[in-house]
């Protein structure tokens, strides 16, 4: 063990997040204010994609059957998604903390939000279902060294474990190219762009075939991703898909978060548009 892992061990350091002194030696560097502030969603959410349907500060409407506009338009061909809460604050510093900084331990405190927003589907989706996450491309695999989804969805399946079990199949799909960035694209053109990408492997087909699949991703962005790996497991022949991550971006919330700067409206606005934040997976 390095001098530098051995002295933090022993001495707990600064929360990684918000930099108040850490009071506790724990494997997660980030305290326990922080962790209790992780948000979930409050607001009124489509019943099939979960983006917002109002903007925040608009509470009272009834959590029901009502769909955004896009799923009016176009029914995605997964039954529904739930995630945990909005990527923001606390929830988005502890998947960055993962993915760019590595920080381990932080994938249980994620895996535990997501078993949360998974047993929200355990009745319609009935019992042992199969969970998948979302592959990384090989090349994007080597550079990280781990797949954070599957790290996460590990957790989560530990943290299910009594309450309902499912069965973590982590090398269902594969990805067999690097998405380019999703960033100025319509969504038309991001559907285009994904295609392709995935496959399921022929070798765990029949594992797939007839059961009820939770697709798991650490964020649900633009959907693009949840929609393409949908339609590889469905036609690889599997019963009926759903969609869970720990957190989700919303097009209202950007929009209504940025108000008040210019240059953040008119991100917001394009982005509202139909431009992804794109680049992150
Ligand atoms: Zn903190
Ligand atoms: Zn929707």
């Amino acid at each position: 063990m390095p001098m530098e892992s051995l002295f933090a061990t022993f001495f707990p350091g600064d929360c990684r997040i918000c930099s108040d002194p850490l009071l506790n030696i724990s494997r997660l560097p980030v305290c326990t204010n922080c962790i209790d502030n992780i948000q979930t969603f409050i607001n009124t959410q489509c019943a099939v994609c979960g983006e917002l349907l109002v903007a925040r500060n608009f509470r009272g409407e009834e959590q029901g059957t009502q769909l955004c506009g896009l799923c009016q338009q176009v029914r995605p061909r997964y039954i529904r998604a739930v995630s945990h809460g909005p990527y923001e604050g606390v929830l988005r510093d502890l998947v960055h903390l993962l993915k760019y900084q590595k920080v381990n331990s932080a994938a249980e405190v994620l895996g535990g939000k997501l078993a949360q927003a998974i047993e929200s589907l355990a009745d319609e989706v009935g019992p042992k279902p199969i969970a998948v996450p979302v592959p990384l491309h090989i090349s994007k695999l080597r550079q990280r060294g781990f797949n954070q989804s599957e790290r996460i969805a590990s957790h989560a399946a530990r943290a299910l474990r009594t309450t309902f079990p499912i069965e973590l199949v982590s090398g269902a799909l594969q990805r067999r190219r690097a998405t380019t960035s999703q960033t100025g694209l319509t969504r038309h053109q991001r559907r285009l762009n994904v295609r392709g990408s995935f496959r399921v492997d022929p070798l765990l087909r029949r594992v797939i075939a007839g059961r009820n699949v939770i697709l798991i991703d650490d964020v649900f962005t633009t959907g693009t991703t949840a929609e393409e790996c949908t339609r590889v497991l469905l036609r690889a022949g599997a019963a009926k898909v759903w969609v869970a991550t720990v957190a989700r971006v919303s097009k209202l919330e950007a929009v209504a978060s940025f108000q008040g700067s210019q240059s953040l409206r008119e991100e917001a606005a394009s982005f509202a548009l139909g431009n992804a934040f794109g680049g992150e997976s």
